[in-house]
């Protein structure tokens, strides 16, 4: 099979039928093979009855439905676990995406060999309470993790080689940092491809303002998962050794100026209080350091590491999860 379209949806029946037949539009033109699950994320509207009655027919329709509202990372993380597409493609439910862009986003990873094609939504038809922040948060995310060339990062619509959407594990709000969790897992033929963007249509969008705050939350325990999560002490214990030699240096200091010369009470002197707090908080930090690598050393997979390659494999050993 060629293509998987994964459509994580909440609340989206109006749109559901339009998105459908114009995807179905879409593939017929250029006889791709292909599926579309659409992952109902725990919508409270008629979204699942629509999918059930789509299906009658679209036979390429798979619909998977979530219990309850997980979010829209985790309706990914099911769909993509699910695609069995050469390419996997991801798109919004709410026909801001245009399917249009679906056969161009597959030769890119096709021919020109890329891991991930992500969507730049170049001219965007969204409040600017929500281009701007956005700017921001991109420019911050290109920063922390070196992907120089992507402008949007969380554009609904990317295409994937099969294998990066199984190596990859998303969950919380992390869908927006995908490229940032493919480069880590060693895929970092990352390419972007300036797609239309559309008023949404139908309904309102899921995500308040509360997304910023979320985002800017997750964009850091990415970096930090991505950087540390297998070595925390290099981190904190490197800090803390770092705030202990500070806070004792400057408690020699004044204990030799005390006896030397006598002239002033230690607790006169601000160094002193400044000494004493670097001391405890350098502790403190070695001690979370210790306590996160007895974790993270106890953890079930913490010897998992993707392998791509084999040669002579010994196949009796079980198969390591991820590409192989
Ligand atoms: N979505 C989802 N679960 C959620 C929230 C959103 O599956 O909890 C889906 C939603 O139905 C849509 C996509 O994620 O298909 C993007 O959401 P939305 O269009 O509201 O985001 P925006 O375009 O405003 O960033
Ligand atoms: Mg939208």
């Amino acid at each position: 099979m060629q293509i998987s379209i994964v459509v994580p949806l909440f609340n989206e029946e109006e749109s559901l039928p339009e998105l459908m037949a114009w995807i179905d539009r879409v593939m017929k033109e250029h006889s791709f093979s292909h599926e579309v699950i659409m992952v109902d994320d725990g919508s409270k509207d008629t979204s699942w009855r629509v999918i059930e009655n789509l299906s009658a027919t679209y036979p390429a329709l798979r619909g998977i439905k979530l219990g309850r509202n997980y979010g829209k990372s985790a309706a990914l993380n099911v769909g993509f676990g699910e695609a069995q597409g050469d390419v996997v493609i991801t798109m919004d439910a709410d026909l801001q995406d245009s399917p249009d862009e679906v056969p161009e986003l597959y030769r890119m990873i096709v021919e020109d060999g890329y891991d991930l094609v992500s969507g730049w939504k170049q001219k965007r038809y969204d409040p600017i309470s929500k281009t701007l922040p956005t700017k921001l948060y991109n420019w911050a995310a290109r920063s922390m993790s070196g992907i120089n060339n992507l402008h949007d990062f969380n554009c609904g619509l990317k295409s994937y080689k099969n294998e990066v959407v199984k190596s990859i594990e998303i969950y919380g709000e992390m869908h927006r940092y995908i490229p940032i969790l493919a480069k880590k897992a060693g895929y970092d033929k990352i390419g972007e491809k300036i797609v239309h963007h559309q008023a949404r249509k139908y309904g309102t969008t899921k995500f308040g303002l509360e997304r910023f705050l979320y985002g800017l939350l997750d964009l850091l325990s990415v970096s930090f998962m991505t950087r540390f999560a297998k070595r925390p002490m290099h981190l904190f214990g490197g800090l803390g050794a770092l705030c202990f030699l500070i806070g004792f240096l400057i408690t020699v200091y004044l204990t030799i100026a005390k006896f030397a010369f006598n002239v002033y009470r230690m607790t006169d002197r601000p160094l002193f209080y400044i000494g004493l707090v670097a001391i405890i908080v350098g502790v403190q930090l070695f001690l979370s350091g210790f306590l996160a690598e007895l974790v993270s050393r106890s953890s079930a997979d913490r010897n998992n590491y993707l392998i791509a390659k084999y040669v002579n494999r010994n196949p009796s050993q079980p198969s390591p999860k991820g590409r192989a």
